[in-house]
């Protein structure tokens, strides 16, 4: 388990030197319908011959590959930050846990 505080001061390239930062959690992106793999893949499933390749299904890994939001205070720029691998990540107060934030 990985905690992070809510605000974070951190450096902006926008404003070229540390602000205080939002810190959320970055959501995987919208799939684009007509990015190069996408459109080989539907050209290559049209027609007869089934499935054309392989459906992942032999899930291994426990964890996954955080990935923190900062939003900067003052330009509203956002930045993603990686966290690492692990199973829960906490966005919480400071003052209130009484678990030593790890980063
Ligand atoms: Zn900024």
């Amino acid at each position: 388990m990985v905690f992070w505080p809510k605000t974070k001061r951190t450096f902006c390239r926008k404003c070229k030197k540390h602000t205080v930062h939002k810190v959320g959690t970055a959501k995987k992106g919208k799939e684009s319908s007509l990015s190069q793999g996408r459109r080989r893949y539907d050209r290559k499933q049209s027609g007869h011959g089934g499935q054309t390749k392989p459906i992942f299904h032999k899930k291994v890994k426990q964890t996954k590959k955080i990935v923190a939001k900062l939003t900067c205070s003052k330009c509203k720029q956002v930045r993603v930050s990686c966290v690492r691998r692990c199973k829960r990540f906490e966005i919480a107060d400071s003052k209130g846990k009484k678990n030593e934030p790890t980063w």
